[in-house]
């Protein structure tokens, strides 16, 4: 909201009373919610600071990879995701119930020693 309420400040010349974004939600019973803000010139200088850092981050080549549980990074929502090497790629692991076991208990005997 800080960035409309920014652009809605250089384009315009000032700022908006509010920013509001309205998200429609898929429920059983679809519903709509409004989130408001008042812009403050203040938050500016946290944006412009994330702005920078992302820039610098660009120009060296750094590249920070979604968290592992972000929605987004899947094929259905990420153009990168078939060639992406940080790209989450579900696995089918294929065993029989004894195998899962010995596996579980195997894993459970490691993390034992480690802890100890
Ligand atoms: S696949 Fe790669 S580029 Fe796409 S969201 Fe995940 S980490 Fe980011």
């Amino acid at each position: 909201m800080t960035t409309y309420s920014l652009a809605r400040l250089v384009l315009d010349g000032s700022l908006p009373e509010k920013v509001v974004l309205d998200y429609l939600v898929r429920l059983k019973t679809p519903k709509s919610v409004t989130v408001d803000a008042t812009p403050d010139r203040e938050h500016f200088s946290e944006l412009f600071a994330r702005i920078e850092a992302a820039h610098v981050a660009m120009t060296k080549g750094v590249f920070i990879p979604a968290p592992l549980d972000a929605w987004w990074c899947s094929a259905k929502w990420c153009g990168y995701h078939a060639t992406c090497r940080y790209a989450r790629k579900p696995m089918t692991v294929s065993m029989t119930g004894a195998e899962l076991q010995n596996e579980v208990k195997t894993t459970l005997v490691q993390i034992q020693q480690k802890a100890n």
